[in-house]
């Protein structure tokens, strides 16, 4: 069983219906393979979800919920020694589909990209996933599975007496006490309030994302030669349609969106080529991303039997679904099997 007070609603069909939590929010960018770091926690997680995610999209694609992945993403390079730092890593990559493309080997594209001089890293299996699009897919495919979605909120969680059926009691906004033998926590910024209760202190920040949507003005718009997605200066360009693209995201720390940092992203600091100076606004949004305080993003915990905690995702939460869910599926399975 699935509880989110979000549930109540479909998931959204447009960027201006979105709220604000992040999944609805995020641009869906994957950047695994050309994570900059070879070792630790962070690129463990990101190799094995890069690993899930062909066969997640060919499992979750349905005619009702079409999924696809999107790629490949392409990194200008932003100095000459974030170049060779590029160079070092495609090297060691190549199986992976990484490649160094020097800057006078870039595509000359009819929109022409941004250009910052010193090249660009391609990753050929990188890219993006629509995440209103995978919300919808995973909606669907839960419930075909026979799980069951209610539109409420946990309110708080009880440890359920001993001898009894179900090590914990969920007690909801609708005045509902589910008896379960697992909880999974994966509320984001209100994971909080349902863990300090139970002495887990597990606080997160908002760190609020905005996403412009823009759209072309030349009737010869095309985005020929481009990838799906092209990051420069850690700002993502993604086209979609023949004229528009989505420009994003900001990293505001706190819940109150900054107008005043728009203008900087648009013109891609001062690197914006002219048609990009010209594209009219036609949307705009915002999220927030839930960072863990003090410990490093994502949280997948179990913190008793029965208590998973897989939350704080922070900047890479749809990057990161598949290697989360796997994670949190052998935790349920092991304290299941444990219980008394
Ligand atoms: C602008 C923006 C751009 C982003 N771009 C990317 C990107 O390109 N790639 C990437 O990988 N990540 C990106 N992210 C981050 C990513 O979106 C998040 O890490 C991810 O969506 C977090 O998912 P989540 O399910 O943990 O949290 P959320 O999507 O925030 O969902 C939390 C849910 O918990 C529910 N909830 C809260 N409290 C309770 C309760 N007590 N009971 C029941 N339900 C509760 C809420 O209603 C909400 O639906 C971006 C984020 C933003 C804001």
């Amino acid at each position: 069983m699935l509880l989110d007070p979000c549930l109540a609603s479909e998931v959204p069909e447009a960027s201006s219906q979105r709220g604000l939590n992040g999944s609805t929010a995020s641009l869906g960018v994957l950047m695994g393979h050309c994570f900059r770091r070879s070792s630790g926690r962070g690129w463990r997680l990101r190799q094995r979800s890069m690993a899930l995610w062909p066969n997640w999209v060919s499992q979750l694609d349905h005619p009702s919920s079409p999924l696809s992945l999107q790629t490949p993403l392409v990194q200008l390079a932003a100095s000459a020694e974030e170049a060779e730092r590029m160079r070092q890593l495609a090297q060691a990559r190549r199986e992976r589909g990484l490649q160094f493309l020097e800057e006078p080997a870039l595509p000359s594209a009819p929109t022409p990209w941004p250009r910052t001089g010193h090249g660009a890293l391609l990753s050929e299996q990188d890219g993006r996933v629509d995440p209103l699009g995978l919300l919808r897919a995973l909606r669907r495919a839960f419930k075909a599975q026979g799980g069951t979605l209610r539109s409420t909120s946990a309110r708080r969680l009880e440890r359920s007496s001993a001898g009894s059926n179900g090590r914990w009691r969920v007690v909801t906004s609708a005045g509902d006490s589910l008896r379960v033998d697992a909880v999974v926590i994966c509320s984001a910024l209100g994971s909080e309030a349902l863990l300090e209760p139970l002495g887990h202190p597990r606080p997160m920040e908002a760190v609020l994302g905005q996403v412009l949507e823009l759209k072309r003005q030349d009737s010869q718009a095309s985005w020929e030669h481009w990838p799906a997605v092209l990051t420069c200066g850690g700002i993502n360009l993604i086209p979609h349609g023949e004229r528009q693209l989505w420009l994003g995201a900001t990293v505001e720390p706190g819940s109150e969106a900054n107008p005043s940092l728009l203008p900087a992203m648009q013109t891609l600091n001062n690197l914006a080529p002219q048609w990009l100076h010209d594209t009219e606004r036609v949307g705009q949004w915002h999220g927030l991303r839930a960072r863990p305080q003090g410990r490093p993003a994502p949280l997948l915990e179990q913190l008793e039997p029965g208590l998973i905690l897989a939350s704080g995702h922070y900047r890479n939460g749809v990057l990161l679904a598949p290697a989360s869910a796997e994670w949190v599926s052998q935790q349920i399975d092991g304290s299941i099997l444990t219980a008394p």
